[in-house]
């Protein structure tokens, strides 16, 4: 663990940073997860670091899809178990969603450390393991193709948050609704995803949890009228402008 004085103007960042630095070196990250991270990064420090009014849209929008499901499942990969594994568990728990865990560089051994992760934050039950029985996601090839009968591959809606943009083409295909957290607002993940949220997991799951406990007692018909109103390309292009609007406000000053 770095020093790392809580005066540096980039404290929380250098925070998660070395967060992952750790993680990696404890065998629970591949090294391309720090590369994707990185990207993350990047976006996040071009949209200011701060939720953003269309990421909010987007996440009481997905909050009242989750809220709809008849089967929700949180889809957790490496960097989502470093960076949020405690909100990962109290957002399943307030849902009653299943936890299910999807590498993109699945090995036996990374897959045992990120289930510690989760158990170590709270999670009492975990599909996805390994020795777990599986089905193919249709469209999808080894170990990516990996899916849970009673987690991802029965359930309506997914949330998968830094998720790869050929998965999520497939859930989507396979008549699934995919929400994901992406910092980038270009990613295939974002423009194929049914709900997309341009957004740090480590704050729009928290955000996700204090929107869950607001809808709760929403009707079916309410939580459908949030849905209703939604129109996914139309918030990215919002995402988008703001980012403009950023390189031409540095231009201008
Ligand atoms: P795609 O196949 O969707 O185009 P990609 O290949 O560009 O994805 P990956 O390397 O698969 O990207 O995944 C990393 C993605 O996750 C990047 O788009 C990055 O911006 C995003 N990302 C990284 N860290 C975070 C984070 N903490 N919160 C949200 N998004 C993140």
């Amino acid at each position: 663990m770095h020093d790392i004085s809580p005066n540096h103007p980039r404290y929380h960042s250098l925070l998660l940073r070395d967060k992952m630095a750790q993680a990696y070196h404890e065998g629970i990250l591949a090294d391309t997860a720090l590369i994707a991270h990185g990207r993350g990064e990047a976006f996040d420090y071009i949209i200011g670091e701060k939720t953003t009014p269309p990421a909010r849209k987007a996440i009481k929008t997905a909050t009242a899809a989750l809220l709809l499901a008849e089967s929700p499942v949180l889809s957790v990969n490496g960097n989502t178990a470093v960076l949020a594994a405690d909100y990962v568990v109290e957002l399943a728990s307030l849902l009653k969603a299943r936890i299910e865990i999807n590498l993109f560089y699945r090995t036996p051994q990374r897959v045992l450390k990120v289930e510690e992760v989760l158990k170590n934050a709270g999670a009492t039950d975990v599909l996805g393991k390994e020795g777990d029985d599986y089905l193919p996601v249709e469209g999808l090839e080894g170990p990516r193709s990996r899916a849970h009968p009673q987690g991802v591959h029965r359930a309506d809606v997914v949330l998968v948050p830094l998720e790869d943009g050929d998965r999520a083409e497939a859930l989507v295909s396979s008549g699934k609704k995919v929400i994901t957290i992406d910092l980038n607002p270009l990613s295939r993940t974002a423009k194929k995803s049914s709900i997309t949220i341009v957004d740090n997991v480590v704050r729009a799951i928290p955000l996700l949890i204090n929107e869950t406990k607001k809808l709760k007692g929403c009707s079916r018909q309410d939580l459908q009228g949030i849905l209703n109103e939604f129109d996914n390309d139309e918030n990215i292009s919002s995402s988008l402008n703001l980012i403009s609007q950023y390189f031409k406000r540095d231009e201008d000053s």
